[in-house]
């Protein structure tokens, strides 16, 4: 393992408000995307590397280029302007991002980070800092404050914690979506995620993965399947009629533990008698344009799942353990790429897997063997996009219910995290909101610390081994940073796998499409 700073843990349950301090993650931000990347997306590509050879340069005439994007989307996000002009200072929301908690920076707290973009809104865009800049914080857009921009905003998952505590509700994740946005206007785009979706435009997921790989990573997992069960539990690519299109996260098709939630997918339909698919040109559930605040990319990447439903004559599209995802899914797909009228009307559009498993356990339909789990004691770590970016169910606060739920039907033995950790107070993980990349690491591991502080509690005063979670993000970025703070990555497990270990197969052959 690289040499990290590692920040403390107490192990009482409860989180420390640390000291502030200035700059401790002042920077050049993550790797910038090239001209290349760029161009995918429909975002500038004049600007090159520096005569140096160190940097990007930004665009030509940047500075009005900049502004005239905020302009441009303060009056499209009539959101964005009321939360630059409604915030009074109150400071509810200093201590409650995980990035300030885990490196003290002050301009990681999100009244700080909003500012960054605030203050040059009221230069440009109100009386006030037009003719009284010094009264009400306004400033001249540098570059000296952009590469703040780039830095900090790059220092935000988007968690949407801050705002649970705001009593304004002002959404620091809806800034920074914003801030994303003009930067990638100006040359200054982030190379992971632009460098992803370019890869979903040309192949079909952020992995680059092409179909007849993904066809033999199925095949693959059926022949392990049956191996270990006995019986062919089928995964399927591109079946024209299927009743359901799964739309998962690519990192389901190989990762640890991901594939063992897309193994327990796969079990619950094939146990259900559900005849189901995946598509190669939408293989991919994450939509990381949600991260750059690109309405235009989201709705791209959005259109590529209806347009394999239709052609797959699909009459359902369920999504698998994804946070991210599940919040576009469930809080913006009818917008983005509705009307879905050409599915079964009985069903939610779209519907998460847990809300398609839970209902058949309620059902009576799937025979569970929950001692399968016994050798773990589970807890359940909420995903912020899931938590606090969407629902399930038909009723407030299911998505904390469901996977619970799902938990306690599949396994002998869950302790819930401390109270103020869980639910609509969750912690990220310290990678979401497209910042889980390497150039990121450090970041990454002091942010998890929150999360870390409840599980290290959990485990020493409540025996709690492995933690379980639904979101690929979560489980990628668990799985490397827990480690640094005494963990191993097995302690990590998709909520399907739980659901996987207990079901008992009882169907020997999985129901086809029937076109
Ligand atoms: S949205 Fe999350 S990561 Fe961003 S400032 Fe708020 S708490 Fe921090
Ligand atoms: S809690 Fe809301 S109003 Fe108070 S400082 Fe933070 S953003 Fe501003």
């Amino acid at each position: 393992m690289a040499d990290y700073k590692i920040p403390k843990l107490n192990g009482e349950g409860y989180v420390e408000i640390p000291e502030v301090r200035e700059d401790t993650m002042q920077g050049n931000g993550p790797f910038i995307a090239k001209p290349d990347f760029q161009e995918a997306m429909h975002f500038p590509t004049d600007f090159a590397m520096s005569a140096e050879g160190g940097r990007f340069e930004l665009v030509p005439d940047w500075k009005n280029r900049a502004l005239e994007k905020l302009d441009d989307l303060r009056h499209r996000y009539r959101s964005l302007q009321v939360y630059l002009d409604i915030c009074v200072k109150c400071g509810a929301c200093t201590d409650k991002c995980h990035y300030f908690i885990g490196t003290q920076d002050a301009k990681n707290m999100p009244v700080a980070r909003q500012d960054l973009l605030r203050k040059v809104y009221r230069r440009y865009f109100t009386f006030a800092g037009k003719y009284f800049p010094k009264l009400v914080g306004a400033v001249d857009l540098t570059e000296e404050l952009l590469e703040d921009w780039y830095n900090y905003y790059h220092q935000c998952s988007q968690c949407r914690r801050c705002s649970v505590f705001c009593p304004y509700g002002i959404d620091t994740a809806e800034i920074s979506m914003a801030a994303r946005e003009i930067l990638n206007h100006i040359g200054r785009g982030q190379k992971y995620c632009n460098e992803i979706v370019g890869k979903v435009f040309k192949i079909g997921n952020n992995l680059g993965l092409p179909e007849m790989a993904l066809a033999d990573t199925l095949e693959g997992l059926e022949e392990d399947v049956e191996e270990d069960n006995g019986i062919k539990v089928r995964f399927p690519l591109d079946e024209v009629g299927a009743e359901v299109l799964l739309v998962t996260p690519s990192a389901d098709f190989f990762a640890e533990p991901h594939v063992d939630g897309l193994i327990g997918y796969a079990k619950v339909f094939h146990e259900a008698g559900i005849s189901w698919t995946l598509s190669s040109y939408a293989s991919e559930a994450a939509n990381f344009g949600m991260f750059i605040g690109s309405y235009e990319n989201m709705r791209r990447l959005a259109l590529r799942i209806r347009e394999a439903a239709i052609k797959l004559k699909v009459k359902r599209i369920v999504f698998g353990e994804c946070g991210h995802a599940w919040r576009v899914a469930y809080s913006f797909l009818n917008t983005l790429a509705g009307p879905f009228d050409f599915l079964d009307q009985r069903y939610p559009v779209p519907q998460h897997i847990l809300e398609v498993t839970w209902g058949l356990i309620q059902d009576g339909k799937l025979k569970l063997d929950k001692s399968q789990n016994d050798d773990m004691v589970l807890t359940f770590h909420d995903s912020c996009n899931v938590a606090r970016g969407s629902r399930m169910g038909n009723k407030p606060g299911g998505q904390f219910e469901i996977p619970r739920n799902v938990i306690k039907a599949v396994c002998n033995h869950f302790i819930d995290m401390p109270a103020d950790t869980i639910h609509e107070a969750t912690y990220c993980c310290g990678g979401g909101g497209g910042l889980l990349t390497d150039d990121l690491m450090d970041l990454r591991i002091k942010g998890a610390q929150p999360r870390m502080e409840a599980l290290r509690y959990v485990t020493e005063q409540k025996g709690v081994t492995h933690m379980a979670t639904i979101c690929a993000i979560c489980k990628s970025q668990f799985t490397r940073v827990i480690p640094y703070y005494g963990f191993s990555m097995d302690q990590i497990v998709s909520v399907h796998q739980l659901v996987s270990n207990a079901l008992v197969l009882q169907r020997q052959v999985s129901v086809q499409a029937r076109l």
